[in-house]
């Protein structure tokens, strides 16, 4: 089988799974427990991970909170910020391209009093720096903006946004989860970008871990951030509960070999897709249409429209050689918001898949849609 829908998830990279697996076995101890060697490995064990998290993303150690994956960390800092600023204002800001963790939280905001803007997407799938800029009210607080999206992989203006941010006083956090080991990003040059969400699965770490960003500033404010988890006081009070090491591990072991491998990544990625272009054209010519962005875009998510071939059907027929996704996986029984966004129609939407790539497969492993 030819996996190709990592942006659904990624396999466990192999040295990751051999970093993971004494942690499930010898090495049990609790981080938080204290005296003997078993807590104190692995203590030291997490200190490593967290080192490897922030090295990734170019900020400092404790401003990594490990949560169970970007659904939590998006939840921990939209309700938790929201809730320490709702005495400045009540206007918040998001976009219609967000990934249901997000839109829904901002939803939900809504429905408790907060007053919510969706700025749409444009027809490549991005907000413009005049619409954020044109929506933003002294009553403005707080905004979420995906950097990069998973369906069509469309990359937000974040540094610009971030900038009007910290000239409105407004906390911005990002939806980083498609971007992580896929873009260079170094927050410690991003002032105006306060919080930020990762899942380790994206990556070729495991599922159910991954962190938030959140920049130091924002550690002693007064009233302190609402914690999504209250209890034992982990993670600066910020997510209670025992650290999952082997996750974390995983975790901090993915990040490690993102890092070392990243700018290697993005260019196979890149040739990789242009390669599966090239095939798609030639083979199907005017019978496909494609929806991702056509230029500064993700590596390797590919959105194509097979005109008149219904998409479940086509996705079935490929899966025992090829998996790839009608969509999102996260809402894959409804019709997708992100390219109804961009302007397709229902009709166009039912036709259309997504093939998203990995760095670790080869040219010659795509030939396989030659012979469709
Ligand atoms: N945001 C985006 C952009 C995603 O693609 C996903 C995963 N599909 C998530 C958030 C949620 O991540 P998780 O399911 O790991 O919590």
């Amino acid at each position: 089988l030819l996996y190709l829908d990592n942006s659904a998830t990624t396999p466990i990279h192999p040295e990751v799974k051999d970093a993971m697996l004494p942690f499930l076995l010898e090495e049990f101890g609790n981080p938080s427990s204290k005296y003997y060697d078993l807590a104190a490995y692995a203590k030291d064990a997490v200190k490593i991970a967290r080192q490897n998290v922030a090295k990734l993303i170019d900020c400092r150690p404790d401003e990594i909170i490990f949560t169970s994956g970007s659904t939590e960390s998006n939840n921990f800092i939209i309700k938790g910020i929201t809730d320490q600023r709702k005495n400045k204002g009540k206007h918040i800001i998001t976009t219609n391209i967000e990934h249901p963790s997000v839109l829904e939280v901002c939803k939900y905001l809504e429905s408790i009093g907060f007053n919510l803007t969706v700025l749409e997407a444009n027809q490549n799938g991005v907000i413009t720096i005049e619409q954020f800029s044109n929506a933003v009210t002294p009553e403005t607080i707080f905004a979420s903006i995906q950097w990069g999206n998973n369906e069509i992989g469309s990359l937000n203006p974040i540094i610009e946004i971030s900038k009007i941010c910290i000239e409105h006083d407004i906390f911005l956090h990002s939806d980083a989860t498609q971007v992580i080991g896929k873009r260079l990003i170094s927050l410690d040059n991003l002032p105006g970008l306060s919080a930020i969400s990762i899942s380790a699965h994206k990556f070729f770490g495991p599922k159910g871990v991954g962190a938030t960003f959140l920049r130091k500033d924002q550690y002693n404010l007064f009233p302190p951030i609402t914690p999504l988890l209250h209890g034992g006081g982990q993670e600066e009070g910020l997510r209670s509960g025992t650290l999952a090491v082997h996750n974390i591990v995983g975790l901090g072991k993915a990040s490690e070999i993102a890092s070392q491998r990243q700018n290697k990544n993005i260019k196979k990625l890149n040739e990789l897709e242009q390669h599966l272009i090239e095939i798609l054209n030639s083979k199907f010519g005017t019978n496909i249409k494609y929806n991702h962005s056509s230029e500064n875009k993700i590596p390797g998510i590919i959105n194509v429209q097979f005109i008149g071939i219904n998409n479940e059907i086509l996705v079935k027929k490929l899966a025992p050689v090829i998996a790839v996704s009608t969509g999102s996986a996260c809402s894959s029984s409804k019709p997708s918001h992100v390219l109804a966004a961009i302007g397709l129609s229902l009709n166009e939407i039912r036709q259309t898949i997504r093939i998203s790539l990995s760095p670790y497969i080869e040219k010659e492993d795509l030939n396989i849609f030659n012979n469709l």
